[in-house]
């Protein structure tokens, strides 16, 4: 498994779909999960930007992941973003009969971050759930990247610049940790 960290508007999606067409991880996106949802309450939720409380995204995790074949290979974008819920998964590994391979945080500052979410204009990118967004990276997300420097997971690459140079700089980093296109 790999792990995608970086706040809203580091590109998180793009990167994870281009690991899942050159290395064979399939992209799996907690806020797309919530997205596709006919849940009308959840919907209402995301527009405020706020996270989802750990039980819940746990459950479309554990769900999404039992339901995929053993051997498949998982990029997440946008999980874990709380230290509770990396816990989580780091107990949930041998259950699954996985392994982390590496956690790649894309490091990109607010201004650039906001002038991109600007270009993408999904439904609950109004500016309020934007800030929303930041806050709770500085909150919750930071401590996860902490967590994984920790257990020397971690490699940060520099998210500025176009698609593809983030892309070779991410390629370069999975590389030290052993993982190789298909
Ligand atoms: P994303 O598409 O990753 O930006 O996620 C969109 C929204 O879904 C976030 O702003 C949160 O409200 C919610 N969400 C997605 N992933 C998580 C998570 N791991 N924990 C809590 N909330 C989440």
């Amino acid at each position: 498994m790999i792990i995608l960290l970086g706040p809203v508007g580091a590109g998180k999606s793009a990167q994870a779909k281009i690991i899942e067409k050159r290395f064979g991880y399939k992209w799996l996106s907690t806020g797309e999960l919530l997205r596709s949802s006919k849940d009308p309450i959840i919907h209402e939720k995301l527009k405020t930007g706020k996270l989802f409380d750990d039980e819940d995204i746990e459950k479309i995790v554990d769900e999404a992941i039992t339901g995929m074949n053993k051997d498949q290979k998982i990029v997440f974008d946008g999980f874990p973003r709380r230290v509770t819920q990396a816990k989580w998964l780091d107990d949930k590994l041998s259950n699954w009969s996985r392994k982390l391979d590496a956690v790649v945080h894309i490091v990109v500052g607010e201004e650039e971050a906001n002038r991109r979410m600007k270009l993408r204009g999904r439904a609950d990118d109004s500016e309020e759930a934007i800030k929303k967004r930041h806050e709770e990276y500085q909150q919750n997300v930071m401590p996860v990247v902490e967590h994984y420097k920790n257990e020397g997971m971690l490699s940060e690459v520099d998210g500025v610049g176009t698609v593809e140079e983030v892309s070779g700089r991410i390629e370069e980093a999975l590389r030290e940790h052993g993982v190789h296109p298909n």
